[in-house]
């Protein structure tokens, strides 16, 4: 067990930046104002508000006027699918991937009962879409091609730009959940200039959570998914969260100074992760494309283990990784993305996501590199099939089927 606990669920959420609570203080004390209200306790709120909508915008490289805050991407991802489909009434179209958030597969799903028609895009064994496929399937009935600029799971980055041309070809509008690029890729919104609607969420790159922001490009269709008062100008109803607000502005004005001293950092420790597990781990995959892929991410698959036994393993040691990228919490079905991704059955089970921050250091790394490989170690000696490879990389059908049955039952 290491000393201090060690967080490497960086993607789920992150260590809120000192530089960010300390902006949020005064909305504690005597900035307490609606920012809504005309007189001056009103007037100070709106002025941190506004604050924070440029350092957003300057992230993004769009204008402050496009941006609309709301609860975080969830609702952002809501908004925007609602409003292209209401811009767009003549189509009944969607177009997605396999690997998307919730927020967006059990939205377009959801409409799929309701009349559309949807298409999810299927990826390779990298994680991939294939854009000749989105071309295959994109027509004048089209009314949206949502997709997800990096995978929270895997950390495998799509070509927004290049489908972003193509829904424009067809007059789709185009909307991408940007929710992992932020603070880690660079966006900007002037040379994507086919994105119509772009989802951030604060609490992804060291702000609060609860606190979002949707981009809507100036000539974009809009309806606002919360009704109930001029807020936002009139897109999302409800007294802002000025808290979180001003801590992802603040965020964002230490992304807009710094950003490309955290990425260098986060690369190295990500790396430094990477190649120790593959240097003290036996029959360990990384799981998805390793050039096109976020700076901080590693999914590793410790073949012949089963996941839940791992994280267990790993939090009573005082590591904490993600559960999403095994099975889903309460739940034994393996991970969409993985599955979508064709990962052998072998590995899927005990696939685990690492993702780092840029307050993460070398010696958390090396720390969690001994402890993980020991108790790799240890889960192999206990497991039921033993620690042969068979035969196609994979198990044996029969293997299979004792595999399956124990997961069934485990
Ligand atoms: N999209 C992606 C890719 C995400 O990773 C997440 C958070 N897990 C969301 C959307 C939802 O974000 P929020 O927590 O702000 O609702």
């Amino acid at each position: 067990m290491t000393e201090r606990p060690i967080y490497l669920d960086n993607n789920s959420t992150t260590f809120p930046a000192p530089e960010a609570v300390e902006a949020v203080l005064p909305l504690f004390g005597e900035i307490y104002g609606n920012p809504s209200s005309t007189h001056g306790f009103g007037q100070k709120a709106r002025h941190e508000l506004e604050l924070a909508r440029e350092n957003v915008a300057k992230l993004l490289n769009c204008k402050p006027a496009e941006i609309v805050f709301n609860s975080g991407a969830t609702e952002g991802n809501n908004t925007a699918i609602y409003a292209a489909l209401d811009g767009m009434p003549e189509r009944k179209h969607i177009i997605t991937s396999r690997t998307e958030h919730a927020s967006v597969l059990e939205v377009v799903r959801y409409l799929e009962q309701s009349g559309y028609r949807v298409t999810e895009l299927n990826v390779d064994r990298l994680g991939h879409i294939d854009l000749d496929e989105l071309k295959n399937e994109i027509s004048g009935d089209t009314a949206l091609v949502s997709l997800m600029w990096a995978n929270n799971e895997t950390g495998v980055i799509n070509p927004v730009n290049a489908a972003g041309d193509i829904a424009k070809q067809f007059g789709a509008l185009f909307h991408v959940d940007a929710v992992q690029a932020a603070g880690k890729l660079k966006i900007d919104l002037a040379e994507e200039a086919a994105i119509d609607y772009l989802t951030i969420s604060g609490h992804k790159f060291h702000g609060l959570k609860g606190a979002g922001a949707l981009f809507v490009r100036e000539k974009a269709p809009f309806l606002p998914l919360i009704r109930g008062g001029h807020h936002e100008n009139g897109r999302r109803a409800g007294t802002e969260n000025a808290m979180g607000i001003v801590a992802m502005g603040a965020a964002a004005g230490l992304l807009n100074r710094e950003m490309a001293k955290h990425v260098e950092h986060m690369k190295l420790m990500r790396d430094r992760l990477q190649s120790g597990l593959l240097a003290k781990c036996d029959d360990v995959i990384i799981n998805g494309d390793q050039q096109d892929r976020l700076p901080n991410t590693v999914n590793a698959g410790f073949k012949f283990i089963d996941g839940e036994a791992l994280l267990m393993m790993l939090d009573a040691a005082n590591i904490a990784v993600s559960a999403g990228s095994a099975c889903q919490s309460g739940g034994l079905e393996p991970s969409h993305v993985l599955k979508a991704m064709n990962v052998p059955l072998s590995a899927i089970h005990g696939s685990v996501r690492f993702c780092v921050s840029r307050y993460t250091e070398a010696e958390e790394i090396d720390a969690a590199i001994e402890q993980i490989s020991g108790i790799v170690k240890r889960l192999r000696e206990m497991s039921p099939f033993g620690h042969t490879e068979t035969r196609n990389n994979g198990l044996s059908v029969e293997e299979l089927e004792k595999h399956k049955a124990y997961f069934a039952t485990a």
